[in-house]
């Protein structure tokens, strides 16, 4: 059959696809244009995208024998998935393995922002380390404070035990709460998101993008959290009102917010980069050798299943 494949991905990964199907294969690092997509696309069995490309109807089109998508990443907000469900094409991710590596990216964060790593890397960097006073360039402790979790499922979770490590008290919202038995094993308290904005020191935020998640933290929910409180976003930038977000940290009414996505990424909103209370990463909650090689393993596994006409392994519909 034949497939094709969006982004460079290990070579180890592309062969074994090759071993069983007709590759054609996007082979930059840059993400692939839109005509490029569509050209690609054209009568192929099998897809194999990442979050840089919109899979929707125009893509669809240009397929109708596809027979797979198989997402390299774990959330699927860039895919029409309604319209692959009304063709009956399964949609997969990559659940799990990325977990670790997104939530190590999270806790990073929460130091970062914490600690002032990056505005003490940038003050020593620039020679402007003079002296060494007790009341010079403090930041917060981590023990101590309390963490939400917003979205508590498998890196919202991870967050929370590494949160533990740090004598954090976590709190978490999510569509679901936890049985008691479960919250009392792990250690957590569900509170009603408005409730988890007034009462934590950092909020992170680990809900997949969808519609009722879109700006989920605007004016208003910013306005109830603490003038001493972090905000940290690894999960998607649209969840967060980036315009309200530059406000509130321009006017100090939170103290520091540490983001690895943007609401219209890979573009950031006007003023973001100009503020000192602010850590911005280039979306690389994954990015480690060991993550992207099990996310690309696991990829291309669900697609050769899909390709065999069995329900793939970590199909979202
Ligand atoms: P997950 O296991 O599905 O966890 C998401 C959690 O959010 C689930 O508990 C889910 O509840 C909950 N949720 C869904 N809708 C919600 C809502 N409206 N309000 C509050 N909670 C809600 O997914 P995951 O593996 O932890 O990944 C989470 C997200 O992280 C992904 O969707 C992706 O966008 C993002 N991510 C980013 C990076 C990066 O590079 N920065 C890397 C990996 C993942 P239900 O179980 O009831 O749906």
């Amino acid at each position: 059959m034949r497939v094709f494949v969006t982004a460079r991905l290990p070579q180890e990964v592309l062969a074994r696809i090759a071993q069983e199907h007709s590759l054609e294969a996007h082979d930059e690092d840059t993400p692939i244009e839109r005509e490029k997509l569509l050209a690609g696309i054209e009568g192929k069995d099998g897809l194999l995208c990442t979050i840089t490309d919109r899979i929707d109807l125009e893509v669809l089109e240009r397929a109708p024998g596809l027979k797979i998508i198989a997402n390299n990443g774990v959330g699927f907000d860039h895919i029409d998935i309604a319209a692959a469900t009304r063709r009956a094409i399964p949609v997969t991710n990559t659940p799990g393995v990325l977990t670790v590596s997104t939530a190590d990216l999270a806790f990073a964060l929460i130091l970062a922002t914490a600690r002032r790593l990056i505005e003490g890397d940038t003050m020593t960097r620039n020679g402007k380390f003079k002296f060494w006073a007790p009341l010079h360039f403090l930041g917060q402790d981590v023990g101590g404070k309390t963490l939400g979790i917003v979205g508590f499922g498998r890196i919202g979770r991870a967050v929370a035990r590494r949160a533990g490590g740090f004598d954090m008290k976590v709190i978490y919202y999510s569509r679901a709460r936890l049985e008691k038995d479960e919250e009392d094993r792990l250690g957590v308290r569900f509170a009603p998101i408005d409730e988890l904005l007034k009462e934590s020191d950092f909020v992170s935020l680990h809900a997949p993008l969808r519609a009722e998640t879109h700006h989920m933290i605007g004016e208003k929910e910013l306005a109830l959290m603490k003038s001493s409180a972090c905000l940290i976003n690894t999960a998607r930038g649209p969840i967060v009102d980036e315009r309200s977000l530059v406000e509130a940290l321009k006017q100090r009414r939170i103290r520091a917010a540490g983001l690895d996505v943007y609401e219209n990424e890979p573009l950031l909103s006007p003023g973001l980069a100009e503020l000192d209370n602010v850590v911005l990463l280039p979306h690389s909650g994954s990015a480690t050798i060991e993550t992207r090689t099990r996310m690309a393993v696991m990829a291309a596994e669900n697609l050769l299943a899909g390709l065999r006409g069995e329900r793939p392994p970590n199909c979202v519909n």
